[in-house]
C-alpha cells in the first residue's frame, strides 16, 4: 500500500499488481515500468485463465449444436454479453454486437450507414483529435456516397471549439462521429452537449470510447449515444475482441455489415432473411473465447470498483502532471481542463523516438510518434510525442522513475 495522502485509496495495489504476471517481469534487467495503458492494457490472471478454460473444458462453436459443450460455450458467450450489458447500462443485451475491437465497430457502423443513408451533398462531422480508426472510414463512406468530411477545430490547449460544432450542424449532417477521450491528448470531450447539440437536430451520434471506457463510468442509457465502440485489450481483455454499442432502433435501420453464418434465419439461392439482433451482425464463428474473457476482465473491474479506480488514476494523473512539470523544457502537448489517462510531451527539440529507447533501456515503456493521429500532429506541428499512459496498477514510485528516466535522458541527448 502506498503512503502518499492523495494516492491512496482503499485499493491495495501492491496485491492487485499481483494479479498481473507480465507487470513482474524484468526488461533490460530492470522491473517493467509500464506506461503504455493506452496503446494496450495487461491482463490479470482471471483473463487469462478464462481465456484458456473454454479450450480446455468447452470448447465449442456457439448458437449452433444442441450437444453439452456448445450449450456451455452459448451460454458463457451470451453471458459475457449481458455482462457488457450491465456495464454500460444497456437496455437490452442485443444492443451489444461482439466485434474485433474499435476499428472494426466504426467500420461496421460507417459501411452500413453510409451504404442506406448518406447521400452526394450529405456530410459527416468528426473532430480533429479523433484516432486514425475514426477518420478513415469515414472517409471511404463519404468518397463513395459523394458526401463531405466535416471537422471540429480544437484549441491551443487540445479542447473542442464547441461553438464551431454547434455552427457546424446544419441540415446536411448524417452523421456524428467523435472520440469520448483523446488517445494523443488526453482531453474527455463533452460528448453530453455533442450529443445532445446533435439529437436536437435528429443527428445520429457515434462515440468512440476506446480511451474512456476503463477510466469512466459509462451509462448510456443516461448518455443517450446512437452508437458507442471499445476495444476489449484496453479494458485487461483481450485482443481482437470488441463491442459495438447501438440502439435497437438504430440496430434494425441499418442494414447487415457482412454475410454469412449466423446473421441469418433462413437462406434460399433467391433470398435471404437475416437474423434477428444481435446476430444480424455477428456473422461467421465469433471470437468466443476472447469475449467470454472479456466478460471476465469486466468482472474484474467491476470488484475492484470503477470510482476507486477512478479516483486512483486522477490522483496518479495529478502527481505525473505536478513532477513532470519541473524538467526543464519540457513541453505538453495538449493541455485540456478535463482530461484522463493520457500525458503526451516533448523534451527541448529531443525527438520523441530517442526519448523512447533510452526510456526502454531503463525498463520504461512509453508510446512514442504519432500514435494513430497524425493529422492532430500536424495541426501542433510537432513529428510525434512521447505519450505516458497511465491506469490504476501504475505506482507513485513508478512516475518517480519515469521522471528520472526522462531527466536522465535529456541529460545524455542534449
Ligand atoms: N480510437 C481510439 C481513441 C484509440 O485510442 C484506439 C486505439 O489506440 C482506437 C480507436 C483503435 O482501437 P483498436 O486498434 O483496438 O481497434
Amino acid at each position: 500500500m502506498e503512503h502518499i495522502a492523495n494516492i491512496t485509496t482503499g485499493l491495495d495495489i501492491a496485491q492487485i499488481r499481483k494479479d498481473f504476471p507480465i507487470l513482474q517481469q524484468q526488461v533490460h534487467g530492470k522491473p517493467l515500468v509500464y506506461f503504455d495503458n493506452g496503446a494496450t492494457t495487461q491482463k490479470p490472471q482471471v483473463v487469462i485463465d478464462a481465456e484458456a478454460r473454454y479450450y480446455e473444458e468447452y470448447n465449442s462453436n456457439v448458437h449452433r449444436g444442441v450437444h453439452h459443450l456448445s450449450q456451455v460455450a452459448t451460454d458463457a458467450y451470451e453471458k459475457a454479453r449481458h455482462i457488457v450489458a450491465g456495464y454500460i447500462n444497456a437496455a437490452h443485451s442485443h444492443e451489444i454486437i461482439f466485434t474485433k475491437g474499435t476499428t472494426d465497430g466504426i467500420n461496421l457502423v460507417a459501411n452500413t450507414m453510409s451504404r442506406r443513408f448518406l447521400k452526394a451533398g450529405d456530410s459527416v462531422i468528426i473532430s480533429s483529435m479523433e484516432h486514425h480508426s475514426n477518420i478513415v472510414p469515414w472517409q471511404i463512406a463519404c468518397e463513395e456516397a459523394g458526401a463531405t468530411l466535416k471537422v471540429i477545430p480544437i484549441t491551443e490547449k487540445g479542447e473542442l471549439r464547441m461553438d464551431v460544432y454547434e455552427s457546424m450542424l446544419d441540415d446536411t449532417v448524417k452523421m456524428v462521429a467523435v472520440t469520448y477521450v483523446s488517445n494523443t491528448l488526453g482531453t474527455v470531450n463533452p460528448v453530453q452537449d455533442i450529443i445532445a447539440l446533435a439529437h436536437a437536430r435528429n443527428i445520429p451520434v457515434l462515440i468512440d470510447a476506446a480511451q474512456a471506457i476503463q477510466h469512466i463510468s459509462i451509462d448510456v442509457q443516461a448518455l443517450q449515444p446512437d452508437f458507442l465502440v471499445f476495444s476489449g485489450h484496453k479494458i485487461y481483455g483481450p485482443t481482437g475482441t470488441g463491442v459495438l454499442y447501438g440502439t435497437t432502433e438504430w440496430l434494425n435501420k441499418l442494414p447487415p455489415y457482412q454475410g454469412g453464418g449466423d446473421m441469418i434465419k433462413t437462406v434460399t439461392f433467391a433470398k435471404t432473411i437475416y437474423n434477428e439482433l444481435p446476430y444480424k451482425f455477428e456473422a461467421g464463428t465469433p471470437n468466443i473465447a476472447g469475449s467470454i474473457a472479456l466478460g471476465t476482465a469486466i468482472e474484474y473491474l467491476q470488484q475492484i470498483g470503477l470510482p476507486e479506480i477512478q479516483q486512483r488514476e486522477e490522483a496518479l494523473m495529478a502527481y505525473a502532471m505536478q513532477e513532470l512539470r519541473k524538467i526543464d523544457g519540457i513541453r505538453f502537448i495538449g493541455d485540456a481542463k478535463n482530461r484522463s489517462g493520457v500525458i503526451s510531451f516533448l523534451v527541448h527539440n529531443i525527438h520523441p523516438f530517442d526519448m523512447g529507447e533510452l526510456l526502454d533501456q531503463q525498463g520504461i515503456a512509453v508510446r512514442t510518434g504519432h500514435h494513430c493521429t497524425e493529422p492532430l500532429m500536424d495541426l501542433f506541428q510537432v513529428p510525434g510525442t512521447v505519450r505516458a499512459s497511465l491506469t490504476f496498477y501504475n505506482t507513485k514510485e513508478e512516475i518517480d522513475k519515469l521522471v528520472a528516466g526522462v531527466k536522465r535522458a535529456a541529460s545524455m541527448l542534449l
